[in-house]
């Protein structure tokens, strides 16, 4: 598929996004007051975390005269979603290393060959060499690519979730506890940040719920993305509160789940309305709820962060009963 260029009179350069998402009141349970951030409506490309971190990052793809963008994802993922959208709005060329045929299936990977994105599939140990070898054929070929990392990681991803924090703070509700469901770390990495650059009193406790890593593995993962923005930033060091990383609310790993966490989703989907998917969002909300249970926390006002994914809610809608 050929890119067409934008209409003239387009701005190209300022993704318009949705902000600040919706935050309400959704239900109490066992004795705790749960809200909801909506960051699943960021707006643009359906939503989710990606949205607000690849806003960033086109910005500046657009600042330095970007004519190609190349990430990398699998066939499921909701960053290349996003990317392939925002770059086919603004007349980019697309280009996603995977490790996924061509063939894989989910709403994602149907998105992404609608907004024309050109895979470039590779094994596992084959991806970084794969990104730096499609990179330097782009730029013999005289276009200027420009690469964002998997999953929207890295110093502009944790900027976008330092602004999320600052529109947390600015809606005035005394959290105890900020939950959602944590990858990569870069959300993690950009709350946290946001909550100590604020030196509040009081701030509330920041827990991942992991949806993949185990502890060491995901906690190494967001103390580089601090140091990596503190960096880029030179700033002085923030301090921040200890990492809280959850990773044994569930026996399983990426892609994986149980009954409770389908019903769960169902639960959101009849009650309110509201999509989930369990991958990410119905796991992360069902492990904050089994998170309050043991630790018996009562009492507690808490914040679930909702990080999008709905295209993967109507790829696993079938499967509730
Ligand atoms: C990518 C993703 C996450 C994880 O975000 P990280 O910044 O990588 O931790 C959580 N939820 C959804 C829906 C996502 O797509």
């Amino acid at each position: 598929m050929k890119n067409q260029k934008l209409p003239s009179g387009t701005s190209a350069s300022k993704i318009a996004l949705c902000l600040p998402t919706p935050q309400y009141e959704l239900e109490y349970f066992q004795g705790n007051g749960i809200f909801i951030k909506r960051d699943d409506l960021t707006g643009a490309a359906l939503g989710g975390n990606k949205t607000r971190k690849a806003a960033l990052f086109f910005e500046e793809a657009h600042r330095l005269g970007a004519t190609c963008i190349v990430t990398y994802g699998s066939a499921h993922s909701n960053h290349c979603r996003v990317v392939a959208n925002f770059a086919r709005a603004q007349g980019l060329q697309c280009i996603v290393v995977t490790t996924d045929p061509e063939s894989a299936g989910g709403n994602n990977r149907t998105l992404c060959r609608h907004f024309g994105v050109r895979f470039v599939i590779c094994a596992q140990d084959k991806v970084k060499e794969t990104l730096d070898a499609s990179m330097d054929a782009l730029y013999r070929a005289g276009e200027r690519a420009y690469f964002i990392p998997g999953g929207g990681h890295g110093p502009l991803g944790t900027q976008s979730y330092i602004e999320a924090y600052e529109e947390i703070r600015a809606a005035g509700i005394p959290f105890d506890f900020i939950f959602f469901a944590s990858g990569t770390g870069t959300t993690q990495a950009g709350l946290m940040l946001g909550q100590a650059m604020n030196a509040e009193k009081t701030a509330p406790r920041i827990l991942g719920i992991s949806i993949a890593r185990n502890q060491e593995r995901g906690v190494g993962a967001i103390k580089e993305s601090l140091e990596a923005y503190q960096r880029t930033h030179h700033g002085a060091l923030q301090q921040t509160a200890p990492i809280e990383f959850i990773d044994d609310l569930f026996p399983f790993g990426y892609g994986q789940w149980d009954e409770g966490i389908l019903k769960t989703m169902d639960e959101l989907l009849v009650r309110h309305g509201l999509p989930t998917d369990p991958v990410y969002t119905a796991k992360a909300y069902e492990g904050m709820r089994r998170y309050l249970i043991r630790e018996r926390i009562q009492g507690a006002r808490c914040l679930f962060l909702h990080t999008g994914s709905t295209p993967l809610f109507f790829d696993h809608l079938g499967e509730l009963r």
